[in-house]
Formats: C-alpha cells, sequence, structure tokens
C-alpha cells in the first residue's frame, strides 16, 4: 500500500515542501530512501526503523521504499523522520491515513521514539502552510518557534507515540498559541552612549550611520573607545517592521540560533563576529549551505572589530553582499542567494602600534609595515565605506553635562527613519542613484553643488553617491524635506579619504 505524508525541507534561508511517500510491497525486507538524500536522510533508515519498534510498533518484514519529492531537490538534515515513520504506519495499516492528508509532520526521531528539536521550523512550517496544510506537528521544543508562523496550527509533540494517538483521535495534541511579542527591549549587551565620553564626532557620525544605515569606520589609537562607541549601535537601530521581522527570525532559526522566549524580535541584528572568523563562516556557504554572519545580520549591522586583522579572502567575500544585498553561492543545479543586507561597522588602528597620525604620539612602525598594514583595507573595500572618523584620544575631561543616552539619539533615529521609509520605501543606503533627484529632496542646485564639489575632490561616481545617501540621511535627522550644501558639507567631510602612509 502507498501512503503519502508531507514534510518540508531547507535550502539556503528558505523552506520547501516535500512529500514523502512510503511504499510496502511485497518482497525481500528492507528498507530503501530514494531522491537525493543526503548522508543524514539515509541515517533515518536506522532511526525511523528503532523509534517505530521501541514504541511498539511493528516494523514490516517486507520491501518498504520511500521517495522524498520533488526528487531534484537536495534534502538536508533530519526532519523527515517523523514523516517517513506515520507514513510507514499508513502504509501498513497500522494507522488511518485520513488525518495525514493536511498535516505536516516534522521532526527528528531518537531510537526510542522521542522526538529531538530541528533547525529552522519556522521556514519548514511557513513552506507545509504554502503547500496547503492546516495543520504541522513539530517537536515541542520548537512549538512557539513554529506558531509565529499565520494561518497554520502548530502543535508541539514529545514523542511518535504521540503523534499516532493523535493522528488516531485518540487524543489531542494542544495547538499552540501565537507568541506574544516583547521586542522593544534595548539588547542586553549594547553599552549605552551615556558610558561614552567625547568622541562628538563619533556619537554624531554613528547616529547618522545607523539612522540611514550607512557604512561606517572608526579609526584610532588603542583604547580611545572605537569599540565601545560602535557596539552601542546595537541599540540605537530603528525596530524591524513586521514583515522584515519574520524574514530575519526565519535566517535566524535556520542556522539554528536559539530564538529566546520565542518572539520574533523587532529588534535589528547586531553581530560581531572575531576576526579569526574563516570566509565561509563569514558569508556562508559549505557543502551543507548555511546563512554566514553577514546573513544573520541581514537588515541590521555587521561589525569588525579590528577590520583588518580579518582574512583577506574573508573581507573580499562581503564586497557582493554590500553591493547586492545578497551573497550568491554557486551550486551544482544553479545559484543560491542568501539575503544578507547589513550596515557596515569597522574599527582599525591607523597602524600595527597604533599612534600613528595621533598628536603627541610616536608610531614605531617602520613605513613598509605601515603601508602594508594599511593596504589590508584595500581600495574597493574602503570605496564600499560611506564615512571614515578618526577617533583622537580625549586629552581633557571638558565637561558641559552628562553625555546624553542611547534612548534619546534612539528616538531621533526612529523619526528620521520613518521620513525615509514614507518617502523612498528603504533607508536611504540603498536609495538606487537613479532615484537621486527631486523625488528624494535634490533640487537641481544641490545636484550641481554635488558635481562640482565631486569635481574639486575627484570623486568616483560611487563615491559620490555614498556621499550623497549620507547627506539625505544629515537632512532627515535635521527634518528637512529638501537636501541643503550644509548636509553634503558634514557627508563630505567623512568621506572616506586615502591614509596618509
Ligand atoms: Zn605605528
Amino acid at each position: 500500500m502507498l501512503a503519502t505524508a508531507l514534510s518540508a525541507s531547507i535550502v539556503g534561508v528558505d523552506g520547501v515542501p516535500v512529500r514523502v511517500e512510503v511504499d510496502v510491497a511485497f518482497g525481500l525486507p528492507g528498507l530503501t530512501i530514494v531522491g537525493l538524500a543526503g548522508s543524514a536522510v539515509l541515517e533515518a533508515r536506522e532511526r525511523v526503523r528503532a523509534a517505530l519498534r521501541n514504541s511498539g510498533f511493528e516494523v514490516p518484514s517486507r520491501r518498504i521504499t520511500i521517495n522524498l519529492a520533488p526528487a531534484d531537490l537536495p534534502k538536508e538534515g533530519t526532519g523527515h523522520d517523523l514523516a517517513m515513520a506515520a507514513g510507514v504506519l499508513v502504509a501498513s495499516d497500522q494507522l488511518d491515513a485520513s488525518r495525514l492528508a493536511r498535516t505536516a509532520l516534522i521532526g527528528e526521531l531518537a531510537l526510542d521514539g522521542s522526538l529531538r528539536p530541528v533547525p529552522g521550523v519556522m521556514a519548514l512550517v511557513s513552506a507545509a502552510q504554502a503547500a496547503g496544510a492546516c495543520d504541522a506537528i513539530v517537536p515541542v521544543e520548537n512549538a512557539a518557534e513554529g506558531a509565529v508562523v499565520q494561518g497554520i496550527r502548530v502543535r508541539g509533540a514529545r514523542a511518535l507515540r504521540q503523534v499516532t494517538r493523535h493522528l488516531a483521535g485518540l487524543e489531542q495534541l494542544i495547538v499552540e498559541g501565537t507568541p506574544r511579542r516583547d521586542a522593544e527591549a534595548p539588547p542586553d549587551d549594547a553599552p549605552d552612549l551615556a558610558s561614552v565620553v567625547g568622541h562628538a564626532v563619533g556619537r554624531r557620525t554613528l547616529e547618522i550611520a545607523v539612522a540611514g544605515r550607512h557604512n561606517l569606520a572608526f579609526t584610532g589609537p588603542p583604547g580611545v573607545g572605537k569599540t565601545l562607541l560602535a557596539r552601542s549601535a546595537a541599540a540605537l537601530l530603528p525596530l524591524l517592521d513586521e514583515r522584515e521581522a519574520a524574514e530575519v527570525s526565519r535566517i535566524h532559526s535556520v542556522a539554528g540560533l536559539s530564538q529566546p522566549r520565542a518572539s520574533v524580535s523587532l529588534r535589528r541584528p547586531f553581530r560581531a563576529p572575531h576576526h579569526t572568523i574563516s570566509m565561509q563562516a563569514l558569508v556562508g556557504g559549505g557543502p551543507r549551505i548555511r546563512p554566514g554572519e553577514a546573513s544573520l545580520a541581514h537588515r541590521g549591522a555587521l561589525f569588525l572589530d579590528e577590520t583588518l586583522q580579518f582574512r583577506a579572502d574573508a573581507l573580499d567575500a562581503l564586497r557582493g553582499p554590500i553591493d547586492s544585498g545578497a551573497v550568491t553561492i554557486a551550486r551544482v543545479n544553479g545559484v543560491l542567494a542568501l539575503p544578507a543586507r547589513f550596515m557596515l561597522l569597522a574599527a582599525f588602528n591607523p597602524c600595527p602600534c597604533g599612534w600613528f597620525a595621533v598628536d603627541g604620539h610616536e608610531c614605531t612602525c617602520e613605513d613598509g609595515m605601515r603601508r602594508r598594514y594599511q593596504a589590508r583595507l584595500s581600495g574597493p573595500m574602503r570605496d564600499r565605506l560611506d564615512m571614515i572618523v578618526f577617533l583622537a584620544p580625549i586629552s581633557s575631561f571638558r565637561r558641559t553635562g552628562p553625555p546624553e543616552d542611547s534612548s534619546a539619539v534612539f528616538a531621533r533615529v526612529v523619526i528620521a527613519a520613518e521620513r525615509q521609509a514614507e518617502r523612498q520605501g528603504s533607508a536611504n543606503a540603498d536609495i538606487p542613484p537613479g532615484l537621486l533627484d527631486d523625488r528624494t529632496g535634490f533640487s537641481a542646485a544641490v545636484r550641481a553643488q554635488l558635481d562640482t564639489r565631486a569635481r574639486q575632490l575627484g570623486l568616483s561616481m560611487r563615491r559620490l553617491h555614498r556621499a550623497a545617501r549620507v547627506s539625505r540621511t544629515i537632512a532627515d535627522l535635521a527634518g528637512s524635506t529638501l537636501v541643503q550644501a550644509e548636509h553634503l558639507d558634514e557627508a563630505l567631510l567623512h568621506r572616506p579619504k586615502e591614509m596618509r602612509a
């Protein structure tokens, strides 16, 4: 007899529905899985057999064939176990098929028949919903995460036996409630700007960068506060909208990151990988394609502390996502794009000793060494930064009152972000060059000024567009519909310049 159960698989960061077809026929006893199964799926054979036996079912001593369709889809992971086990039970008349039709079954089986959580449940349940399922049964640990998906009932189960009792109508698995939203609290590990003394320009440029999602680098001697300032961005980023939040949560779920409180957070991600990270971990990929830090920072910030210590190939690999908002990975059967639209925050010393061009200090580096160090921030990478700001040591503690705290800056950032969304439906950093005209507040006069300044300063087109976008954000923070000359001047002041090697 033939049985069909619905499951789902992850491709990149998306879920794809998978039909699990089970055929039990006369013939030499055995269990075969077909349909381009990865090694984990083949191991499922042993898990499914043991789980069935240890749950008190009979493993039919006939020829069992399991086909995972569509066949041309590479399937990875262990989430098909539950659907395979249920399919075997239906195909061998140990379970009634009626309830299987519109219920997706997702989860890994342990040998004793208990269910184990799997990564990417949000994407998997979404795929099941899109495929027409009304119900999804997932491991109980994943239930809250799955319940984020609208339009499908998600039920958590602990063991195969519980699932079969539910499918047979002997007990009801509880429908998980929609998780409550509690996203507004600032992230715990973000330093507050109230603890940053001085650095007026650093604070100002950080506010501009965060408000318009521009790429910003801080340079300066060790201990000057580059890291503290950059890290405080985590609490300054404007909130995500609902659609973006669902997208971000899905990516994090696929990466197997725990979902604290299982709610969809409206806070933008802030990722700060260590400089020893491999290229693959930074941009994603590998035999089993996993989102890298660039994708985990999607719609948020990617902070590279000690930027020039990162591997050159890793830094180079960021150029694609900075330009296109996605990481593209070539595969045997086509190209896969992982979303990776982040703002880049960089921080680095000006030279190996750290004191080059700092007033009152002497750089002890050899010229060649310093040049090689600075060359690590290659031209193309420097070209993709919007602002580079030198943070000088604070010489005096001349205070004009306590520093402003993060909540005050956040409030201004939120207003500026709303202006951008209303005007062009995207952050200023993402305005296409063709839209930098009257529609985004660039009058003919200001455009002429922009051209003149670009000629005087010898700016490339790319650099010119970046400066224009930054000036748009400065105008938004000032509450100005039109971009003015003063906004342009401030943006150009912080443009990346060649370092004085
Ligand atoms: Zn030095």
